[in-house]
């Protein structure tokens, strides 16, 4: 049995509303004649009407628990209502964004599990929007995969497989040859750890790009994070640490979504994968190691391992000449608490000291932050907070002050940089404790859509 969604118009003045017009249809008021780009206060409602696609999910799921067997559906179709006068595209695919992103499951590890899962049957108008919204169920697949199933190299053979699938380039250096390049941080944080690291580059060159230098996006990939010998208190902290490779997970399911789609563009993913472990080879807090770029770094407390990683990938990105580095990481509590889980922190190196000044990347990143949902909250970047990063015996410390954690991890970062360069720390959105709108409880893909439509737009 087949359930429909039929959208009609509302006007300027109404809310976006909803209701059950008959057993198996819905009626839904949407602003038809809205196009996008009149002007910005209306890029937020795309987001409104995905979130009204995640809330019609919810209630068709409790709808069909009611109905009986004979009545029940397993197909939904959205369909104009002959109505309308609008056949406004840009909605119907934000609409179906919302309905497809809730109707994400993760139950790969379930023995006998028959999904609730709805089959539905619309397909997206734009192919873009299709294929980030696989992108993003990818991405959540990754960060939902534990650590017993899904470790650096096996993360490797993953990106191999997906490479295959949509046609990017990979390139996956292991142990050997990140000792060779002298990757320092990503080394140093493995060591406590019986599995090895890899080092993942990704490229997608589209035919039609004309780009010399590409953006380069770089990905925190901590398959799983025990703090080390800086050990996280074991009640509940390290529960989700399984989440740690969210910024790996965003740049895979960005690119692999661009390659899908056959977008218009020049890109290079960087994923410096590890794991953080106390064991007897455990780097501890006070050494001193030796960064790829020859920099040392004392070591002061061994969670704060992913800007060790990213340093090491952030001064391999200069090979590139890139035209932008954007770098996505779940690095500090500090972000999480600053806007938990509704939107990304980003800090850049660009005219850092007249805060209210940001540059056009950084513009267009919060103009598609608010398109896909992916909020953006630009914090202060002064350089007062790298006094903090003063070293007594080394070049810097992996640590600052217990006040704006995370301006001072972008700091240490930003130390490793000599290209334009946008951080965004996406602790607190990355994974869900809760079902969130369009989001279950676990990975959440934040990062691909942006990614995405950032990209396609700057091409
Ligand atoms: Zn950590």
């Amino acid at each position: 049995m087949k359930f429909k969604i039929i959208l009609y118009e509302c006007d300027k003045s109404q809310k976006i509303n909803w209701y059950l017009s008959s057993e198996h249809t819905l009626a839904c008021r949407v602003p038809l004649s809205f196009m996008l780009g009149q002007d910005t206060t209306h890029e937020t409602i795309c987001d409104l009407v995905r979130r009204e696609g995640g809330a019609i999910y919810k209630y068709l799921q409790v709808l069909n628990k009611g109905y009986y067997l004979t009545n029940k559906f397993k197909y939904v179709g959205v369909e104009y209502s002959n109505k309308s006068k609008h056949k406004n595209k840009i909605i119907l695919d934000n609409l179906l964004e919302g309905l497809f992103l809730a109707n994400y499951e993760f139950n790969r590890h379930k023995t006998n599990f028959k999904g609730t899962a709805f089959n539905i049957s619309t397909t997206f108008n734009n192919p873009i929007n299709s294929a980030s919204i696989i992108g993003a169920c990818i991405a959540r697949d990754l960060v939902n995969e534990p650590l017993s199933h899904l470790n650096a190299v096996k993360l490797s053979v993953v990106l191999k497989k997906l490479a295959k699938k949509s046609g990017f380039h990979l390139e996956v250096l292991n142990e050997k040859k990140i000792k060779d390049l002298k990757m320092g941080g990503v080394l140093s944080v493995n060591k406590g750890s019986i599995a090895k690291p890899t080092f993942n580059i990704l490229t997608y060159k589209s035919k039609k790009s004309k780009r010399k230098n590409p953006i380069v996006l770089v990905g925190k990939g901590v398959m799983y994070d025990t703090g080390g010998l800086s050990l996280k208190p074991t009640p509940n902290s390290m529960d989700m640490m399984k989440c740690d490779m969210g910024g790996a997970a965003a740049v895979i399911g960005a690119i692999y979504a661009l390659a899908l789609s056959k977008s218009n563009c020049y890109v290079v993913g960087l994923i410096p994968a590890v794991e953080n472990r106390p064991g007897g080879e455990a780097y501890v807090p006070g050494d001193v190691i030796t960064m790829m770029d020859g920099s040392t770094v004392e070591v002061l407390n061994t969670d704060a391992e992913g800007r060790l990683i990213l340093a090491d990938a952030l001064h391999y990105a200069k090979r590139y000449k890139p035209e932008l580095v954007i770098d996505l990481a779940t690095l500090t509590g500090a972000a999480a608490r600053t806007t938990g889980k509704c939107g990304l922190v980003a800090m850049e190196n660009y005219r850092k000291e007249i805060f209210t000044d940001f540059s056009d990347h950084m513009q267009e990143l919060i103009k598609s932050g608010n398109i896909v949902g992916e909020r953006i909250v630009v914090q202060p970047f002064w350089d007062d907070y790298k006094d903090e990063l003063k070293s007594s015996i080394a070049d810097i410390k992996n640590l600052g002050g217990p006040e704006a954690g995370h301006i001072t991890a972008g700091k240490f970062l930003e130390y490793f940089v000599d290209y334009p360069w946008i951080h965004l720390d996406i602790a607190g959105a990355a994974f869900l404790q809760q079902d969130y709108l369009y989001h279950k409880t676990g990975g959440t893909g934040v990062g691909v859509r942006l990614l995405v439509n950032f990209l396609i737009n700057n091409n």
